[in-house]
């Protein structure tokens, strides 16, 4: 019997998932991050079949003929396509698997703070399709906060704001709860499309996200930086007169004009969160400052954007792209001290 418990527990290695819009995240106990993947997945619609998963998929998106799609089965943050969610979800799950034998792991999985009960059921359910014996939930912007190393259990308040690729999520957080937040659609997504209006209006361009995504990454910044003002970047698209393919260059001072309408979304979220936030957590938070997780943290100068435009203290956690996922995987290992930090099931899962 206890020869059988210990194997049991051997195997049934529990995991925890970041199924986020952008990219999805799997931590296993013992073995850290063992995951990372672009949430993307690319269907024939003509047969209905998965041709690729992951970094494969994403290198298709924008560039498939019409009968394959490239799917972002998350895009606003909720589950958009649910079935395309499910074979992800599955796909992701099993390659972990071959490499150990899992005996159906306890799953925890970060969703958006905003999302509504059917939504939760169905990530439970594509869960335990996946595999999982037993599936718990925790809200995104909690996860990140235990992720990035925040004092959650107690009872003065911190601040974190996660930037994702389709949704930001901003919460207050006190004693494992959430105490006032926002999850808006204006994230990494927004800035890449904005960049795409860009070009559209001021060089008769049109660019693929995929290129808008990269010309962000490469010069893209919330604030003027020392001296990288002048720095451009190549951006090669369709020409709207003639109809042939055309490059541009475009500036770093000019990508910033562009991005700037989402990024001041944001910043509104933040404000309107702190406008709901009992004065004295408020008074913690001023002390404590607001820590940024999520990919888009590292738009360069986002943290100075937004401590010029709040007035407050605003760092950037040390690697904002895996705090929901170690936060995930951390809420599980230590469960008894994060137990209230799990969304409550609701009576019948
Ligand atoms: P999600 O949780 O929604 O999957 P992530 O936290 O993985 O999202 O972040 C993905 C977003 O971060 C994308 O929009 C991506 O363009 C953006 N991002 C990643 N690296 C950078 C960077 N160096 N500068 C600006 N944006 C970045
Ligand atoms: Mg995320």
């Amino acid at each position: 019997m206890r020869l059988w418990r210990s194997l049991w527990a051997g195997q049934s290695r529990d995991i925890a998932i970041d199924l986020g819009t952008a990219n999805t995240l799997v931590h296993v106990r013992g073995r850290g991050v063992v995951l990372r993947e672009p949430s993307v997945v690319a269907v024939d619609r003509s047969t209905n079949t998965v041709l690729a998963v992951g970094t494969e998929a994403k290198r298709m998106l924008g560039r498939t003929p019409p009968n394959i799609t490239a799917v972002r089965p998350l895009k606003d943050g909720v589950i958009a396509d649910f079935d395309v969610a499910e074979v992800m979800l599955k796909h992701f799950v099993h390659r972990v698997h071959r490499h150990r034998t899992f005996l159906h792991p306890t799953v925890v999985i970060g969703i958006p703070s905003g999302v509504t009960e059917v939504e939760r059921r169905a990530v439970r359910d594509a869960t335990v399709r996946a595999g999982a014996r037993q599936v718990l939930l925790i809200e995104e912007p909690m996860a990140a906060a235990i992720g990035a190393g925040l004092p959650i259990s107690e009872p003065s308040g911190c601040m974190v704001v996660d930037i994702g690729g389709g949704t930001s999520e901003v919460a207050v957080i006190a004693l494992n709860g959430v105490v006032s937040g926002r999850s808006i659609r204006v994230a990494g997504d927004e800035l890449d499309d904005a960049i795409i209006a860009f070009m559209y209006h001021e060089h008769n361009l049109a660019v693929g996200p995929a290129t808008a995504e990269a010309m962000k990454l490469e010069i893209g910044s919330a604030v003027s930086l020392n001296g990288e003002d002048r720095q451009v970047s190549l951006a090669r698209g369709r020409d709207l007169l003639t109809g042939l393919p055309k490059a541009v260059e475009v500036s770093a001072a000019q990508v910033r004009e562009a991005i700037v309408a989402p990024l001041a979304g944001i910043v509104e979220a933040i404000r309107a969160t702190l406008e709901e936030t009992p004065p004295e957590i408020s008074g913690d938070v001023m002390q404590q400052g607001i820590v940024l997780t999520g990919g888009g943290a590292l738009l360069r100068g986002i943290d100075r954007y937004i401590a010029q435009e709040t007035q407050m203290l605003v760092r950037m956690a040390e690697d904002p792209l895996t705090c929901v996922v170690m936060g995930a995987g951390r809420a599980l290992e230590e469960s008894e001290q994060f137990a209230d930090a799990f969304v409550k099931p609701d009576g019948k899962a």
